[in-house]
């Protein structure tokens, strides 16, 4: 089949190795089904291509975006289309607020650029991270913002799908007396087919049509039927949440809305769950653009230390607020809010956030929760299975009552939360599927549940996240044997082989069947969250490289490092996966750990001559005294071509590109030249309490960064010691050498033992040192490691910390735009906020933030090297964000980023370390002093 669909596509676009297929065998659901091959589409040809193919062999087909749906939808037996490498924005018109867009596209991304034009589009699954336009689509997903904004199907103009006969559609409204309509259901007889069923049982249709304010069960044959009545046959009603069932969507002219001029998040803690109820139709007469609630459990189970949320809290409410126009004063309306709340007993003050940042404080646990709930327990997981019904929302406190007597007889923990305004619950509990006790319970729960939904309260058993194959078997009982026959006609009509995403929506099958038994068990919630920041994911737009694959792959039973060497090795160790995953998983250190089973051998014996002799320094020295002779750009192509065969050893696509700016390396080694820059030298060191680890980069380097970290400290009046220091151990540990690693870390821990304070000018050093603690199990080692931990800190950090404040002035006398790239392992080692702060504090600093600062940039230490063209296409994006600041000085905190912001930048923007930054303007202040 791979082979058939190469020469259809070309090599490059299918995949059906090993690792590629159990990357793919999952999606955000609790169902594993391995496809046969994966094809990543790049244009319409491509998907009418595959379809065509897929229909002839009859081989099952199922369209998938970002993988996060919560109901086995994206995963099947035969051909995965995946749309992710269609991911641009066409066209977008201003004065009508519409954009055609490609269904590739992250909502966040899609946001990102709308934004600049004042724009956005409404629905926001709490997904938005990392879910994309087309799932979207499919799913007709909503999220906390439905009650201002709608879900997908409100926002949708247009689609253009290919249907199984190839041809393709512009799936619009038209009216029922227009001429291309006609024409239309000519040459579409599947759409004539629809059209008649829908007007033949339109009083059937209207009397199943749910009465709650959301609903995404079975397909929307009641928006059809609607538009009928307007006169119009409304396609997109029909696409909107059909799971990838009739046709696969290309492109999407969607609906969008002015940004709103100003918002305010609420946090409100009830203590009494019926006054919820109560407050509930009040604080909607505030016109919230979104209300949602989270009950005692969810409280619990996330933490309420890490959220300051008060223990007597039985639901706490986030209520947002929007103002369309700066005259609106929120603040008045925040006292309305108060006032609703007045009578009824609140755990605490209401919180109140205006700002940006502390509105993302706030919207953060809520938005992580699911996954968060890994962390509960190594055995019990939370399990999507009856996780997204609607009720009236009048009556959403009664819900969560009956659900919690429910779960309480049952004895399992649950967490309720969601969109209350709508009366959309997400239940969640957490089970142990392999103990046949919780698998009884989860069955019940299932059966029970959904059947008090629609009976007691008059329900849907789906609100945004789909049917897919966890409701599938339901939807019959909830619509009734005549509906769903005509469901099952719409689906005969479209796709009459049954070869778009069989067993999603219609299904006799058990909801059982295909669950990931072992893959619950384990510590990752797949919600790829982590895929939204992986920077070769980014690239690649491809499971098998990405953060959420790479877990399947290295954790998968028949893992073998061979087989999966090309994606294990592609990981640049940026932990920026680790840095933001909800449930605390760090793919970046499993992949280290297999990596560690296969050494690379020319790494270990560079770091091994680097740790123990001085020849490999001598060679530095000289290659820095004669690099202006071998650094010109024809010897550099040589030694491109010479160093070729070496770099191998070190990765196939390693080299030494010729057009690389390389670091000028140092003459004199920084610490050969430390009695001159520390005035005292070191005679004085051991009566030192501050220690300056400079790491690798700023001892070889004549880039200035050591110069200016030990002249800053000066400036705070601190004289750092120099004690003997080897590499922290990062590159080490990223080509596999975790001994040689170790071995370091006990030299450097012995060694910086005796001070008080480690101070370090480089992102990586900074999270290796506090990271030792992770290298030794117990005993002198790891108590060292995690006293060593507690003492390390960025220059940045001790700046900010510092009681000193000498003296600064504008560098040059003028103003500069300074912007910030935040190095990935600085991020993980938790230091965000000190380099801005000390930015944005020196005078002449005009600082602008970076819409991307918090992506890695490719440098990624040897990373360059090792895959220059993936190195400089993850840079691309990094040059874009730069460049939309319009700042003449990017500055960071890391020597490695240095290397590749100025390579990537050339000198189109000056790059300078913070250190650097600070140096100047001390030395500025000075020369304006004398
Ligand atoms: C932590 C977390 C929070 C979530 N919160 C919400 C929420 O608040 N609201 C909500 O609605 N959902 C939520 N979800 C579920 C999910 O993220 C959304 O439904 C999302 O829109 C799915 O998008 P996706 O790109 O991941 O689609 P996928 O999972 O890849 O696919 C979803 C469906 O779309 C189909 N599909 C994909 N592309 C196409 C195409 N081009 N043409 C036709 N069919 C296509 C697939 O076949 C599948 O049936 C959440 C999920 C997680 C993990
Ligand atoms: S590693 Fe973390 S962020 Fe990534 S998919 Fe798993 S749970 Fe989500
Ligand atoms: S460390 Fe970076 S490159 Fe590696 S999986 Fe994590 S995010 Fe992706």
């Amino acid at each position: 089949m791979a082979k058939d669909l190469r020469a259809l596509l070309g090599a490059e676009k299918v995949l059906d190795d090993g690792p590629a297929l159990t990357a793919y065998a999952v999606d955000a659901s609790i169902y594993r089904i391995p496809p046969q091959a994966v094809v990543l589409v790049e244009s319409e040809d491509d998907i009418a291509a595959t379809v065509s193919y897929a229909v002839s062999r009859g081989i099952p087909l199922t369209p998938r975006a970002a993988g996060t749906n919560l109901t086995g939808s994206a995963i099947g037996s035969g051909i995965i289309l995946d749309v992710s490498r269609m991911n641009r924005i066409l066209e977008v018109n201003r004065e009508e607020r519409w954009a055609r867009v490609q269904p590739g596209i992250v909502l966040a991304e899609l946001n990102k650029q709308l934004s600049s034009q004042g724009l956005l589009f409404g629905p926001d699954p709490s997904s938005g991270d990392m879910c994309k336009l087309g799932g979207m689509i499919a799913n007709n997903s909503s999220g906390p913002h439905t009650l201002r904004y709608g879900s997908v199907k409100d926002n949708i103009q247009s689609l253009r799908t290919c249907l199984t006969s190839s041809s393709w559609i512009e799936a619009r409204s038209y009216a029922l007396d227009d001429p291309t309509l006609e024409r239309l259901l000519t040459s579409v007889p599947a759409l004539r087919d629809v059209l008649v069923l829908t007007q033949v049982h339109a009083d059937l249709i209207a009397a199943k049509q749910p009465t709650v304010s959301k609903n995404s069960c079975g397909y929307n044959l009641f928006g059809v039927a609607d538009g009928l009545t307007r006169g119009h046959f409304d396609l997109p009603k029909l696409f909107v949440g059909s799971e990838g069932t009739l046709g696969i969507v290309s492109e999407a002219k969607i609906m969008l809305a002015d940004k709103p001029a100003a918002t305010l998040t609420a946090l409100i803690h009830f203590q009494s769950l019926e006054e919820i109820g109560e407050a509930v139709p009040q604080l909607l007469t505030l016109q919230p653009s979104a209300l949602e609630v989270m009950d005692a459990n969810t409280l619990n189970l996330i933490g309420r230390g890490n959220h300051s949320i008060p223990d007597n809290a039985v639901a706490t409410l986030l209520v947002e607020l929007d103002a369309d126009s700066i005259e609106v004063d929120l603040r008045e309306k925040a006292d309305a809010m108060a006032a609703i709340c007045r009578p009824y007993k609140l755990a605490s003050e209401l919180t109140l956030a205006f700002d940006a940042s502390q509105r993302e404080q706030l919207w953060k646990a809520r938005k992580a929760l699911y996954p968060t709930l890994y962390r509960f327990d190594a055995k019990k997981k939370p399990i999507n299975f009856v996780d997204d019904v609607v009720v009236p929302a009048e009556r959403i406190s009664e819900l969560i009552r009956y659900l919690e007597e429910f779960f309480g007889g049952q004895q399992v923990p649950v967490a309720i939360f969601g969109h209350i305004g709508n009366g959309n619950a997400h239940i969640v509990p957490l089970l142990d599927v392999n103990d046949a006790g919780d698998f009884r319970k989860m069955v019940q729960a299932y059966q029970e549940i959904h059947a008090t939904v629609l009976n007691r309260f008059g329900g849907s058993i789906c609100g945004e996240h789909g049917d897919g194959r966890v409701r599938a078997g339901f939807v019959k009982t909830m619509f009734g044997e005549e509906l769903y026959d005509l469901f099952v006609q719409v689906k005969k009509a479209f796709d009459p082989g049954n070869i778009l995403n069989p067993g999603i929506k219609l299904s006799e099958a058990p909801f059982t069947d295909h669950i990931d038994y072992t893959r619950l068990s384990k510590s990752c919630a797949t919600c790829a969250k982590c895929n939204s920041v992986c920077p070769v994911y980014d690239v690649f737009q491809s499971e098998d490289m990405s953060a959420r694959g790479w877990f399947e792959i290295v954790t998968a039973k028949d893992y073998s490092y061979l087989n999966s060497k090309r994606v294990v090795e592609s990981c640049l160790n940026c932990k920026s996966c680790r840095t933001i995953c909800p449930a605390g998983v760090d793919v970046s250190d499993l992949i280290l750990q297999k990596r560690a089973e296969h050494p690379n051998r020319l790494a270990g014996w560079i770091f091994k001559r680097q740790a123990h002799g001085a020849a490999l320094e001598s060679l530095l020295r000289f290659l820095g005294s004669t690099q202006h002779i071998w650094d010109r750009p024809w010897l550099r192509m040589l030694l491109d071509r010479i160093t070729a065969p070496f770099m191998k050893a070190l990765a196939p696509t390693a080299r030494l590109p010729h057009d690389l700016v390389l670091p000028k390396l140092a003459q004199r080694h920084l610490r050969e030249r430390y009695s001159q820059l520390i005035p005292r030298g070191a005679d004085a060191a051991p009566t030192r309490t501050v220690a300056y680890f400079h790491g690798c980069a700023a001892n070889y380097f004549d880039d200035g960064v050591g110069d200016a970290v030990i002249e800053v400290l000066k400036k705070h009046g601190v004289e750092p010691a120099l004690p003997p220091q080897r590499c922290s151990g990062t590159p080490i540990q990223t080509y596999g050498h975790v001994d040689l690693a170790r071995e370091g870390a006990r030299f450097n821990l012995r060694s910086l033992a005796p001070y008080e304070t480690i101070v370090t000018g480089c992102a990586s050093c900074t999270l290796m040192l506090k990271d030792y603690p992770t290298l030794f199990q117990e005993g002198e080692d790891r108590r060292q490691a995690e006293a060593l931990a507690k003492k390390v800190v960025h220059l940045s950090e001790f700046v900010a910390r510092s009681a000193e404040h000498p003296p600064m002035a504008k560098i040059h006398g003028t103003t500069k735009r300074v912007t910030y790239h935040s190095s990935c392992h600085l991020r993980a080692a938790g230091v965000t906020k000190e380099p801005r702060q000390v930015l944005s504090s020196m005078p002449g600093v005009n600082f602008v933030e970076m819409q991307d600062a918090d992506r890695c940039a490719g440098g990624a230490g040897t990373y360059v090297v090792k895959d220059y063209d993936t190195s400089q296409k993850i840079f691309n994006r990094k040059a874009s964000a730069i460049a939309q600041t319009g700042a003449n000085v990017v500055a960071t905190s890391c020597p490695a980023c240095m290397i590749q912001l100025k390579n990537g930048l050339r000198d189109s923007v000056q790059v300078k370390h913070v250190a650097q930054l600070l140096q100047d303007a001390y030395q500025a202040a000075e020369r304006e002093k004398s």
